[in-house]
């Protein structure tokens, strides 16, 4: 048996949980609906049970026998209703379950002392005492074991009465023990079968609720995971500006924003000057360093609506919309004399850090993301042969200083 199903199981004879936790959860689940349930239906029994007064006026007339069953129908009632009000006040399901079993004590009581007092009228005290068994077992809500214990005494004891009070004899007496003994197997079964399937339901409930709570957490856990792999997809590991690809993504977008709404677009390929003397002289870990401070230096000289990407070891791109020539060569004159500026390591002070930006303005109708980037790439090269530190631009396929 799995640890789960020993979680759920349900004891065969009593109807309850095996395991006394699950018991207790069940219970003071149902406490409210169980009290409310308890609490109509004591007053139900204890009214039906006022009511038989009638019948004993019409056979015992304004007897000492009837005064005093009508007196002991009054205590019954009186403390069945009393009941009610404190089950449904104070009733607990879990803990103050003798409570519950009380009423069924106090109408197995009343309806035992009937016989002594009313013996002449036995055979409709007997149907009385089966409807009153199954009334136990299946309209006052109560556990099995408490309800069986209840019914118990009412059978004995009414047999006891009967035997006693109606001088019946040994037949009518075993065929009375009988009957008694079926309704009380049938009662018995019916609750056992109800209290089994309704725990048995309830575990079903609780195995659905736990699965759920795994899935919604696996959901959670998925979603971070995918988050966490569009970052990596989105983002560059070493400088945090986008990746090649979603740089191109995002350009792409933003290049035919501009030709839809016929606005000038402008193009940047950086690439740092001289960079493998950097890593040559002062290590990769200074040369991480460098680009790291370079690509801090575009974000913050850019607006947020360019798209800043590093394109490969030490390049990078930056997509301006809305940016004409005279924009572009401002912006770039702007990031060119930050990188310039940039403080840097005590141990790197020697060094002098510039970039050569390569501009490539899209003003042709025709031009796609790829052409403009190969413009870029094409007259950054003239800078780089032109002596570097230096913003060159590109217009319309044209080449210029
Ligand atoms: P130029 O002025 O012509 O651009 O010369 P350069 O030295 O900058 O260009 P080159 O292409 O010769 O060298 C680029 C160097 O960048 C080579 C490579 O080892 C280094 N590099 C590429 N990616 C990284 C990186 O992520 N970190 C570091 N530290 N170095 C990198
Ligand atoms: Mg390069
Ligand atoms: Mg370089």
């Amino acid at each position: 048996m799995s640890s789960r199903n020993t979680k759920y199981a349900v004891h065969w004879l009593t109807g309850q949980f095996c395991e006394y936790r699950m018991e207790s959860v069940y219970r003071r689940l149902i406490k409210t609906r169980a009290r409310f349930e308890s609490r109509l239906s004591l007053i139900l029994v204890s009214l039906i049970f006022g009511m038989f007064a009638i019948t004993d006026y019409n056979l015992l007339g304004l007897t000492r026998e009837y005064y005093l069953l009508i007196t002991m129908r009054i205590v019954v009632v009186s403390l069945c209703l009393l009941l009610a009000f404190t089950i449904g006040r104070w009733g607990n399901y879990f803990r103050k379950i003798w409570l519950h079993a009380l009423p069924l004590w106090i109408l197995a009581t009343g309806i035992i002392l009937i016989v002594p007092l009313r013996p002449e009228s036995l055979a409709t005290q007997v149907t009385a005492v089966v409807v009153a068994t199954m009334a136990f077992y299946l309209l006052i809500p109560n556990l099995l074991t408490v309800v069986t214990f209840a019914s118990l005494y009412l059978s004995v004891g009414f047999l006891t009465s009967a035997v006693l009070f109606a001088d019946i004899s040994p037949v009518v007496a075993l065929r009375l023990a009988l009957l008694l003994i079926m309704t009380n197997a049938v009662g018995f079964c019916a609750l056992l079968r109800l209290e089994s399937l309704q725990r048995r339901q309830f575990a079903l409930l609780q195995e659905e609720r736990a699965q759920n709570h795994h899935l919604l957490k696996e959901i959670a856990l998925r979603k971070d995971l995918e988050a966490q792999l569009r970052m990596l997809a989105e983002r560059d590991a070493l400088t945090g500006l986008d990746s090649r690809s979603h740089f191109m993504k995002r350009a792409k977008a933003l290049l035919q924003r501009s030709r839809m709404e016929k606005k000038p677009f402008s193009l940047f390929m950086i690439d740092v000057d001289h960079f493998k003397s950097i890593n040559d002289t002062w290590g990769h870990i200074h040369g991480d360093w460098v680009l790291t401070k370079i690509a801090e230096a575009c974000a913050q000289s850019l607006r947020p609506t360019d798209v800043i990407g590093r394109f490969g070891g030490e390049e990078f791109m930056v997509a301006l919309p809305d940016t004409g020539p005279d924009d572009a060569q401002i912006v770039a004159e702007r990031l060119q004399k930050m990188v310039a500026e940039l403080p840097l390591k005590e141990e790197m002070s020697g060094m002098r850090l510039s970039v050569t930006i390569g501009i490539a303005l899209a003003n042709t109708e025709d031009a796609d993301l790829e052409s403009l980037i190969m413009r870029a790439d094409q007259i950054l090269y003239v800078g780089k042969r032109d002596g570097r530190n230096r913003v060159v631009m590109c217009r319309e396929g044209m080449e210029e200083g």
